[in-house]
């Protein structure tokens, strides 16, 4: 019988990326099943985006993920995107099905995934969201369809933060509106999740938090942050402070990472083995 010494390859592009750890997640999933894949976790300029893609097309990718600041800016060199990755108008998935690149996102999917883990439910919420870019407009949309009743935006470009608005206003049953985010802000007395999808926090900025008067954190907010890389962010320990009930962004991270996975080998996830190799890597298991 003849063996098979070719594997196939999988990724991420993105920069910052070095303190990406998707890779692990998506490795022990791999070695898990026994799969000849590989995640290859690549360092690629914004400028450089078109042809990093032109060189996964000829190196037979099967898919690729895509993080700051490629997510927006990868759609026109695809060949076609799925619902959700047309209304969000963010890319962080693409699947390689015979040289056709199809895009998807799978951000908000995993945050929901990991609200719904912590037994949080998202139907007939109040919510408020710090940020518009690609993670934003990815959970806006999923929550928003997921039943939310309301969903303020704040950002600091006031277009991008009228943007998201007006996409979930037209595209959901849930309302929304925006506040433009250009000094401390106050969150509203009736918010019952507040989200951090900035990227204020990331590493290796770990001593930055949003600009907001924490003082207007209730003790029955849930606040979440999609930074993963420190998962205990300064956000989530002021909100802590406050007493109100905290999600990481690793939740998110290894949720989303197992539809991806599916997406990718067209097998179950191994949703425990990725959570543990996560929680190893952070030094949590
Ligand atoms: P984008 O670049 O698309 O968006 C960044 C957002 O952050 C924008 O709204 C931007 O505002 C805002 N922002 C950045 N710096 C500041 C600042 N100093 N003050 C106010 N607002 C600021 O990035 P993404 O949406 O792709 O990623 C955002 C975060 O989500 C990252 O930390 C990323 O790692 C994380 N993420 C986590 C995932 C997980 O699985 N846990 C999955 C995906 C993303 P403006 O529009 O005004 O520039």
């Amino acid at each position: 019988m003849s063996k098979n010494y070719r594997s196939e390859l999988v990724g991420v592009l993105g920069d910052p990326i070095d303190e990406n750890p998707t890779g692990v997640v998506e490795e022990a999933a791999f070695a898990e099943l026994g799969l000849v894949y590989r995640y290859i976790t690549m360092l690629v300029k914004e400028g450089d985006l078109q042809n990093a893609i032109a060189g996964l097309r000829a190196m037979n990718y099967r898919g690729i993920n895509l993080t700051i600041p490629h997510k927006v800016k990868v759609i026109p060199f695809l060949d076609e995107l799925t619902e959700a990755a047309e209304k969000i108008g963010a890319v962080n998935t693409v699947i390689n099905n015979n040289g056709k690149l199809l895009g998807e996102n799978t951000d908000g999917k995993g945050f929901l995934t990991a609200l719904e883990n912590a037994d949080i439910s998202v139907i007939n919420k109040n919510i408020f969201i710090l940020g518009a870019g690609g993670a934003a407009r990815a959970i806006a949309i999923e929550l928003a369809l997921a039943g939310a009743i309301h969903i303020t935006i704040a950002n600091r470009d006031p277009e991008r933060g009228h943007t998201l608005t007006n996409l979930i206003n037209r595209e959901t049953n849930c309302s929304a509106n925006c506040v433009v985010w250009d000094n401390k802000i106050d969150i509203p007395e009736s918010t019952e999740i507040l989200i951090n999808a900035t990227s204020i926090g990331l590493f290796p900025h770990v001593d930055r938090k949003p600009n907001i008067n924490y003082e207007t954190i209730k003790v029955d907010m849930i606040v979440s942050d999609v930074v993963f890389n420190d998962p205990n962010t300064l956000f989530l320990r002021e909100a802590e402070n406050r007493g109100a009930k905290t999600v990481n962004g690793l939740g998110m991270l290894v949720n989303q990472a197992a539809v991806n996975f599916e997406l990718w080998t067209g097998k179950k996830a191994p949703l425990g083995i990725m959570e543990i190799a996560l929680k190893k890597e952070f030094g949590l298991a």
